[in-house]
């Protein structure tokens, strides 16, 4: 992996005083501090008798040093692992316990409250969002210049990622080298990312979006990142006009949209904007190329599979559809039931192969043989479809999906119709349970200014809809639960409303 970002700086940059990351204090990092420090942090993390495979695990804020780090632990032969910075003392508690790390970097203001936590790591070194800490201290001790890389395999990993818990408690994916490098790579070429590149990045960084899709494809380029430490709308457009590109969640999308400032002049330098790892409604689609002339780039991974799917960078990006798989995946739509290959446009379980996939959940191996067909593709568990194009469609995940007396209701169909009412900002379907039905249609719904009422927003789906498919109950919330990626957590919508229907 690291080899790629050598290759990022000696191929396309040519100029190692050239800046890689830029901190929202405008602190500059150059291609060469990148190379001294990462080197640095594998020799300290040497030093302190880290192995090769061994975990290093790291619950720390954004920072320039944490992407140090991040290719010290990969220079140094270890698995990074990094942890949601939202994680309680308790969950970190059991997540060290499931992957054993050798060396624990975490905030130092969260040391203490860790308590015992820690107690099974063998080094629990510090690390702030200003870059400063334990960890720091000990890198600041090493020759990183001189080290040189622990040798490790393609098939090795490289990296331990944990899912985003959507759909339960997250699971470990295990990505080798090969896995990260191959779809680095890829996405460079897919999206035409070169050395001139300037992205904006306001991604968290234990996230494969942030640490993988974002940051590995601007290393593997030679380019430069504008980092923020969160989503700050009025930080993203005061850097629009210097940057080329901008990688986000749908939430991006909608906040900025708020803001009057986005206009076509100040976002006149971007080349590419994506959009990923949520649907983004086709409506935000049209008004962001309605405002800023960019037709917003949608692609579609996961942690286990990294990118699958990507509109193409030159012809049409349709709106709703994550377009085409990228070059070395393999994608099929199967019946979930008998897993025969469906035609275009069935609906059916989305499949992927290829050398992007991962080697499997840490330390599930049931888990993992459950997941996986004899052939070798990963079942996704996302619902899906292609379209007569090749475009694939994600219909929403298997687990949400809804059968109401005895008919499946996709989820994302319902949602469809009700957000194109006037005055819904955006719907959550879900199915409750139903002593009738067995699971009963349900809608929590977000209105704006001159929303209809219950009554009136399931009359006027009568008229749409089958009868089946309409909910048998439409509630009106101010918010829909997401997590830090901006994924609407129907698992919470579903355990607030079980007894609604008694
Ligand atoms: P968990 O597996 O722990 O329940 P998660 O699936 O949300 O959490 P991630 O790996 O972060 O964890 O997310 C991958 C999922 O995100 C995909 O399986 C898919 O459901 C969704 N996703 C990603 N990109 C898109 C997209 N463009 N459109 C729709 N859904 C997407
Ligand atoms: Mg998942």
């Amino acid at each position: 992996l690291f080899s790629l970002v050598r290759r990022g700086i000696s191929d396309f940059a040519k100029d190692p005083a050239k800046t890689v990351i830029e901190t929202h204090e405008g602190t500059r990092f150059s291609y060469s501090d990148l190379l001294a420090r990462s080197g640095a942090y594998a020799a300290a993390l040497v030093a302190a008798g880290v192995a090769p495979g061994d975990r290093v695990a790291v619950q720390a804020e954004k920072s320039a040093e944490f992407v140090f780090l991040y290719l010290g632990a990969v220079r140094a032969g270890a698995v990074f692992l990094p942890l949601n910075t939202a994680y309680t003392p308790a969950e970190i508690g059991y997540f060290l316990g499931d992957a054993a790390p050798t060396v624990f970097v975490c905030d130092p203001g969260k040391r203490e409250a860790l308590g015992t936590a820690t107690a099974s790591v063998r080094h629990v070194w510090t690390l702030d969002g200003a870059g400063k800490g334990s960890a720091a201290d000990a890198a600041d001790g090493q020759d990183g210049a001189a080290f040189a890389d622990v040798p490790r395999g393609p098939e090795d990993l490289a990296a331990i990622l944990y899912t985003s818990g959507t759909t339960g408690r997250s699971k470990g994916a295990m990505l080798s080298h090969d896995n990260l490098a191959s779809n680095a790579l890829v996405m460079v070429e897919a999206w035409r990312f070169t050395a001139d590149d300037v992205l904006i990045h306001a991604l968290p960084v234990f996230h494969t979006h942030g640490l993988f899709v974002a940051t590995n494809t601007v290393l593997a380029s030679g380019g430069t990142m504008l980092f923020l430490p969160r989503l700050d709308v009025k930080a993203i457009l005061e850097r629009m006009p210097r940057a080329t590109a901008m990688m986000g969640v749908p939430t991006f999308y909608t906040r900025l949209l708020k803001e009057p400032g986005l206009t076509k002049e100040v976002a006149r330098t971007i080349r590419l904007f994506t959009s990923g790892s949520a649907p983004l409604l086709a409506e935000t689609h049209r008004e962001w190329q309605a405002r800023t002339g960019h037709a917003i780039l949608e692609r579609y991974g996961m942690t286990e599979t990294n990118m699958s799917t990507s509109n193409p960078y030159d012809g049409e990006r349709i709106a709703g559809t994550v377009g085409f798989p990228l070059p070395g995946v393999d994608l099929r739509v199967v019946d979930p039931e008998t897993g025969a290959p469906l035609g275009p446009d069935e609906v059916g379980m989305i499949e992927v192969k290829g050398a992007n996939v991962f080697k499997g959940y840490w330390r599930m191996p049931e888990k993992t043989a459950a997941e996986f067909k004899p052939d070798g593709f990963f079942i996704t568990g996302d619902l899906g479809k292609v379209d007569g194009k090749g475009y694939v469609h994600i219909v929403g995940r298997g687990k949400d999906l809804i059968i109401s007396g005895g008919f499946n209701v996709y989820p994302k169909e319902v949602e469809t119709e009700i957000d194109g009412l006037d005055g819904i900002v955006e719907s959550a379907v879900i199915g409750l349970p139903h002593p009738d039905f067995g699971e009963a249609v349900t809608a929590v719904v977000v209105g704006g200014a001159g929303a209809p009422d219950e009554a009136a927003v399931v009359a006027d789906l009568e008229g749409r809809l089958a009868k089946f498919k309409c909910p048998k109950r439409v509630l009106f919330v101010d918010e829909l639960p997401r997590n830090t990626m901006g994924k609407v957590q129907k698992n919470l919508l579903r355990d607030e409303y079980k007894g609604l229907f008694g």
